[in-house]
């Protein structure tokens, strides 16, 4: 896998499985911009990554906030004058039964996780078909296939982005432009970690391989579909989950 000079940016890079996902590629010596809500934060994990040799910026920005993605990448095209690698990983939960979901909970999730990987989209295959190469890579879930009580809008943002990711396939793979999601099932992270231990036992025994997923786990998968060697995937989606959802 040569990455050789290749740039990335990971959407809700600062923590979580963006920021393993920014380590491992940054381990192949890619140079990684975090994108994530806090600035401060953005710019913490970046000088983290820095020190694996490679060059690195935070920018703060709200991936759902159309004007400040195009700020944003505006920025970077001018400070790296390419993108070869897009992750939109930056995602929440709002949870509730949906008779008692909050109609602003449900705008939130479909914006944040969903409208946001059409407009960081949006700009990157913009630099991406310039280069005639690119690599896009969307952070779903497995409960986009399983449905999952209590996150009718998670699981409808994670659904919505298959299909997305299906249309961008399509629309750019003449500009040597793929487009494909990793669906991960139960990852160890402050996202999982928040939930009761008996929810958590009940998770483990549906997963055959027995355990919650790392965040390695994933970033293993996103390190080979943003490789040069994944150029003939397009319009896949990688299941991570422990064998939960086959
Ligand atoms: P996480 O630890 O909560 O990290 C998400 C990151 O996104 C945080 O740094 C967060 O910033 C940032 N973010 C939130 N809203 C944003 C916005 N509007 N603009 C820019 N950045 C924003 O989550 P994770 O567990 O690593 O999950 C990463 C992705 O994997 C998500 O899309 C999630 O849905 C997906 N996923 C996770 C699991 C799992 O088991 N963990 C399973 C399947 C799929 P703040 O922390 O400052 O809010």
């Amino acid at each position: 896998m040569d990455f050789k000079g290749q740039v990335a940016v990971i959407t809700g890079g600062a923590r979580g499985i963006g920021k393993t996902i920014a380590e491992a590629l940054a381990r192949k010596g890619v140079n990684i911009v975090i994108a994530d809500i806090s600035s401060e934060q953005a710019q913490g994990t970046a000088s983290e990554i820095e020190k694996l040799g490679v060059k690195s910026t935070g920018v703060g920005l709200d991936v759902s906030k159309s004007e400040e993605v195009v700020r944003a990448f505006g920025e970077i095209a001018k400070d790296y004058g390419r993108i070869d690698i897009l992750v939109n990983n930056a995602g929440i939960t709002r949870d509730g039964l949906i008779m008692r979901m909050k109609e602003e909970d449900w705008d939130a999730v479909i914006n944040i996780n969903l409208k946001s990987v059409f407009l960081c989209s949006k700009e990157a295959v913009k630099i991406m078909a310039k280069q005639r190469y690119g690599r896009i890579i969307n952070i779903s879930s497995v409960v986009a296939f399983m449905g999952n009580p209590g996150q009718a809008n998670y699981s409808a943002s994670k659904a919505g982005m298959v299909g997305l990711t299906k249309t961008t396939a399509k629309e750019y793979a003449s500009r040597g432009i793929t487009a494909n999601a990793v669906a991960p099932g139960f990852i160890t992270t402050a996202m999982t970690d928040a939930l009761p231990e008996n929810v958590k036992e009940e998770m483990k025994m549906a997963i055959p391989l027995g355990r919650f997923g790392a965040t390695e786990d994933v970033a293993n998968a996103v390190v080979f579909l943003a490789s040069p060697d994944a150029g003939y995937i397009t319009g896949q989606v990688i299941h991570v989950n422990g064998g939960m959802y086959m």
